[in-house]
């Protein structure tokens, strides 16, 4: 018998700064819409540049870290849009559903009809302004899901909780 194994993944999306002072939100969301999965995260989120070092860690040793903290921290926007629209989807195959619609990294190289081929631009310091983050992988999604969100603001039970004294946590955060 031929056993068909459908793999249930979970990946975080961020509407970066630039997706929110213009204005696009709704355009992507209908855009990443296609994929067909579930919302089971949402919010907005300010970005302070712990955080912003965090998500982007790996990329700490590139000549534009300091630029991409400041792009995602919301200091290159201004003040009124120094925030970020973040959501974890979940469904079959997700991970890559949701990168084939946020486009390669380069807008430049972007599919045309995707996010970032659509809307992100090259900033004249060099940064790619893309509009949007998706995880890459599922170890990626599961490290960056755990640093953008509690466990008590995703609607389902996805990775193991532990229970303290000042309330429910990841049990193994920092994966
Ligand atoms: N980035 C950039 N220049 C580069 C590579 C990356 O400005 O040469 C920025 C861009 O905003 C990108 C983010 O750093 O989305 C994270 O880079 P990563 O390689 O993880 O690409 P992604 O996973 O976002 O496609
Ligand atoms: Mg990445």
């Amino acid at each position: 018998m031929l056993a068909i194994v459908i793999m249930v993944e979970h990946t975080l999306v961020l509407i970066k700064p630039d997706g929110l002072k213009r204005l696009l939100t709704g355009s992507i969301l209908t855009k990443l819409a296609g994929a067909q999965l579930m919302i089971i995260g949402a919010k907005v989120v300010r970005v302070d540049e712990n955080l912003a070092r965090q998500h982007y860690r790996h990329l700490s040793d590139k000549p534009f870290f300091d630029e991409l903290v400041k792009y995602i921290t919301g200091d290159i926007h201004g003040e009124e849009f120094s925030r970020i629209l973040a959501f974890v989807y979940r469904g079959e195959d997700a991970i890559a559903k949701i990168r084939k619609i946020t486009g390669a990294t380069n807008p430049e190289e972007a599919d045309p009809t995707s996010i970032r081929g659509s809307f992100g631009r090259i900033t004249t310091t060099g940064v790619f302004e893309n509009v949007v983050h998706s995880s890459g992988t599922p170890e990626e999604a599961e490290r960056e899901i755990k640093l953008w969100f509690q466990p008590r603001e995703i609607v389902c039970n996805i990775y193991p909780v532990r229970e303290t004294e000042s309330g429910i946590i990841w049990a193994w955060p920092d994966n």
